[in-house]
């Protein structure tokens, strides 16, 4: 941001405390591989700032598993973030009686672990807006209909709509 060549205005058609991402908790996961490319920066970007704020801007480090009786879904989960994500490694078939006593259970669940991070919105979010608005960006309420009433020559590119 403090690199963007230009004013930037971002537009909220209601006050932030209403929105979905201040209320749900983001666990960084990815579901599509062709969304690696970003996820494997956001990731980073979390990891930078939880080194350097931690709970403060609302980022914490979370370990945890991925299990299913579908080995294919979790050959998916390493294709996409194996690579990206601290700690992961597949779990062993003794590693499964951590989750049920039954040993036909067990050997028939796939699974992985690994370390990401979390976002609290109610906490992020305020941050993030904090941040922005100390490097100048302007926040406007403002329903916007349709893109052209953002395309009068006042704003050079439009994101996000
Ligand atoms: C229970 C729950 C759990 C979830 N868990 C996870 C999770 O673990 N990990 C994960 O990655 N995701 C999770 N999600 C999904 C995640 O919360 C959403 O994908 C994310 O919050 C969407 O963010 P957003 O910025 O796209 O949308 P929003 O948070 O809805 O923000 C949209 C913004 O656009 C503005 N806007 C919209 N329309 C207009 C308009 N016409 N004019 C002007 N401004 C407008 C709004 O004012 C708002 O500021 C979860 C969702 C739920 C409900």
């Amino acid at each position: 941001m403090h690199d963007f060549p230009g004013d930037i205005t971002i537009f909220e058609d209601q006050p932030y405390k209403n929105i979905t991402s201040y209320i749900t908790p983001g666990v960084h996961r990815v579901q599509k591989f062709a969304e690696r490319k970003w996820a494997k920066a956001t990731y980073q970007r979390f990891e930078e700032l939880f080194r350097e704020y931690g709970g403060e801007a609302g980022i914490q480090r979370i370990s945890g598993y991925v299990l299913s009786q579908d080995e294919q879904y979790i050959i998916e989960q390493e294709e996409n973030y194996g690579n990206i994500v601290h700690d992961f490694r597949w779990l062993e078939e003794k590693d499964m009686l951590q989750f049920t006593n039954d040993e036909n259970k067990a050997r028939n669940l796939s699974g992985v672990h690994f370390t990401t991070y979390t976002a609290e919105g109610r906490i992020y979010l305020p941050w993030i807006r904090n941040q922005t608005e100390n490097y100048g960006v302007k926040f406007v309420q403002r329903h916007i209909e349709t893109v052209n009433e953002v395309c009068d020559f006042t704003f050079f590119f439009v994101f996000g709509m």
